[in-house]
């Protein structure tokens, strides 16, 4: 019989597996908390287990993470991790160190389905979702392999954030997300607050209704655009869940968010969602007003705009930076707080977007991505990209 992995568990369910072995909750917290805060996956270490206990569980059950294939680690000390899990796929973990915090970037899913125009996930395809032991053990792989280096006390804790930004649509993966939020979350485990737990997403509104009942942490969604038209050929999935669905999602998440916005995320395109009219687009949405929102209905936001980061073959270009500037600047002027993302670790690929592994495209996106390309809608788009390079060449 296969050893049972024990980062699939969060706490209710390992207290569940243990008392099948016939023990006691307590010790399934104790077992808990020599995982998650101590980083151990040797039971015979586990020293206030009884012996017993212990020849138990390395008969039969085991913790284990994804295998690194590699660590790099950049001049402003973001370290990006290659974690293989099997058949030819290959996912990425990003640590990026500031001042006052450690923030993991966590992947979901080997590669994306949801096939963004501007997303080099997206252009890998999608294979399949990660499991729950596969989500929390780069987490539990990543603390453990800063703790040492960075010269922490016992009970400090050099990831203090985590955001699902990595590769995937932690969304479209909520069944095995769940219990790894949790185990974030729980005092036994990472004990992390809601607060800097942060789902991203590309906007599943009903899965968003779901966060809100069962775990709601901090929520970013990423815009990129405020009509349908042009959000429909730069996230396909609004064509299925339009802005409309979008905003009244995001609103009533704030009713049990731990914080009072929603972050929306917006990468800046050279020529395609970056003009004075398309700040005036979202200026009106996230007001409740236009054809794209629900009419009155006012959503607190924060705006976080991304510079794009460009990859080959992605024919797109990331907005001049006086334009950036300019587009936060009016945001700003209409009240919204507006920040721009600051690019970390750009000489190991490690950007926002970029995150590429290697990925076995079992759903053909990369296909229908190419079709789409050919398709009416995103005629629109290749027009404007074009223009843009055109103009960059002419040095705007
Ligand atoms: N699937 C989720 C989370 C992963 S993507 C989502 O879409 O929200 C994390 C963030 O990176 C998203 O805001 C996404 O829009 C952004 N992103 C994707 N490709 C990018 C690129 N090439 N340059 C900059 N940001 C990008
Ligand atoms: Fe998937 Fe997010 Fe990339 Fe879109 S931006 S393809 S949802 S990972």
């Amino acid at each position: 019989m296969p050893a049972v992995n024990l980062l699939e568990f969060d706490r209710e369910a390992l207290t569940a597996w243990c008392a099948g072995l016939g023990e006691k909750p307590f010790r399934a917290q104790q077992l808990f908390r020599w995982i998650h805060q101590r980083g151990e996956r040797d039971f015979t270490r586990m020293s206030d287990l009884a012996r017993a206990l212990r020849d138990k569980l390395a008969s039969v059950a085991e913790v284990r993470a994804p295998t690194q294939v590699s660590e790099h680690r950049s001049a402003d000390g973001t370290v990006k991790w290659l974690f293989d899990v099997g058949g030819g796929n290959v996912i990425e973990t990003v640590f990026i160190p500031e001042e006052d915090r450690g923030t993991l970037c966590i992947s979901s899913q080997a590669g994306c389905a949801v096939g963004c125009r501007f997303c080099s996930t997206g252009h890998q395809g999608f294979s399949r979702n990660l499991t729950t032991a596969e989500i929390l053990g780069q987490l539990w792989h990543a603390e453990h392999a800063l703790h040492g280096p960075l010269g922490l006390a016992a009970g400090e804790r050099a990831i203090t954030n985590v955001v699902m930004m990595g590769m995937g649509e932690p969304l479209q993966n909520y069944a095995a997300l769940l219990p790894a939020l949790r185990v974030m979350l729980d005092d036994h485990g990472y004990g992390l607050s809601r607060r800097r737990v942060t789902v991203s997403t590309s906007g599943m509104t009903r899965m968003i209704d779901r966060l809100r009942e069962d775990c709601p942490v901090a929520l970013a969604v990423s815009l990129h655009a405020a009509t349908n038209a042009l959000r429909d050929a730069l996230v396909p999935l609004n064509r299925k869940h339009d802005l409309a669905d979008l905003m009244q999602a995001c609103h009533d998440y704030l009713a049990r968010a731990p914080r009072d916005f929603i972050t929306f995320e917006y990468c800046m395109l050279d020529g395609v969602n970056d003009s004075p009219e398309h700040a005036r687009e979202l200026i009106d949405l996230v007001h409740g007003r236009g054809g794209a929102a629900v009419a009155g209905l006012r959503v607190p936001c924060k705006i976080n705009l991304i510079p794009f980061n460009p990859f080959p073959g992605s024919g797109l270009a990331c907005s001049p930076r006086a334009r950036v500037q300019d587009f936060a600047q009016q945001l700003r002027t209409a009240g919204l707080v507006t920040t721009i993302r600051k690019t970390r670790g750009d000489d190991i690929d490690a950007a926002c977007g970029q995150l590429a592994g290697a990925v076995s495209d079992r759903t053909n996106v990369r296909v229908r991505l190419q079709r789409r390309r050919e398709d009416p809608a995103q005629g629109v788009l290749a027009h404007r990209a074009a223009g843009a390079a055109v103009r960059a060449g002419a040095g705007e």
